[in-house]
């Protein structure tokens, strides 16, 4: 028998269409189930860095590769690629 990927049957947290997916390299988010907004998101869209709390009661969603792609476009047009400043840590050895 040949190697096979096992695949799953899931359904996408953004669309709501079932897709399949190898649990390997699906796109997941965490979301938070009270106010149904991924992890740290605020009501009007802002990023905000989230609560302990909300960090432990946020569950793990699938999200299809179509919705990935169009979140992926979606960060290009909101967030361009910033500067690299000089953050990174040189060890002293
Ligand atoms: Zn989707």
């Amino acid at each position: 028998m040949e190697d096979e990927q096992i695949t799953t049957i899931g359904r996408c947290h953004m669309c709501k269409r079932t897709f399949s997916f190898t649990p390997a390299s699906v796109m997941t988010i965490m979301m938070d189930p009270e106010t149904n907004l991924p992890l740290g998101m605020t009501v009007s869209g802002a990023f905000r860095e989230p609560a302990p709390e909300v960090t432990a009661r946020s569950v793990k969603e699938h999200i299809c590769s179509d919705c990935v792609k169009r979140a992926e476009r979606l960060r290009e047009l909101m967030d361009p690629p910033a500067p690299q400043f000089g953050t990174w840590q040189r060890g002293d050895s």
